[in-house]
């Protein structure tokens, strides 16, 4: 086992085992997991919300509906992939149902 870094002020551990930083005591297993999954979270909520918003301005275009829900469908699938595809999934989705959209007539 590699000796672990501490999140909070950078000092390393000496022991490999260590669940807590030896500088500022600070949990070196559960809140490193917690707070990436957080982070994680977060940003796949923060990006579905902002491509519905994005989509909620042309929601008097008939067509607007099928591209919001494309897009709330690529965020879900993105929030399957590491999560800094998302956003490239949502707008995958949104742009190829407002390309059919476009193109169909
Ligand atoms: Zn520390």
């Amino acid at each position: 086992m590699a000796l672990q870094t501490c999140l909070k002020c950078g000092s390393k551990t000496r022991k490999p085992e260590a669940k807590f930083c030896d500088a500022c005591g600070a949990s070196l297993t559960v809140e490193q997991r917690d707070s990436t999954l957080a982070v994680a979270k977060e940003f796949i909520s923060d990006s579905a919300k902002e491509a519905t918003e994005q989509f909620k301005d042309a929601a008097r275009h008939p067509a607007a509906k099928k591209i919001a829900g494309g897009a709330a469908l690529g965020g879900a699938a993105g929030a399957l992939l590491p999560i800094l595809t998302v956003g490239v999934g949502a707008a995958l989705v949104g742009g190829l149902v407002a390309y059919k959209q476009l193109t169909k007539k």
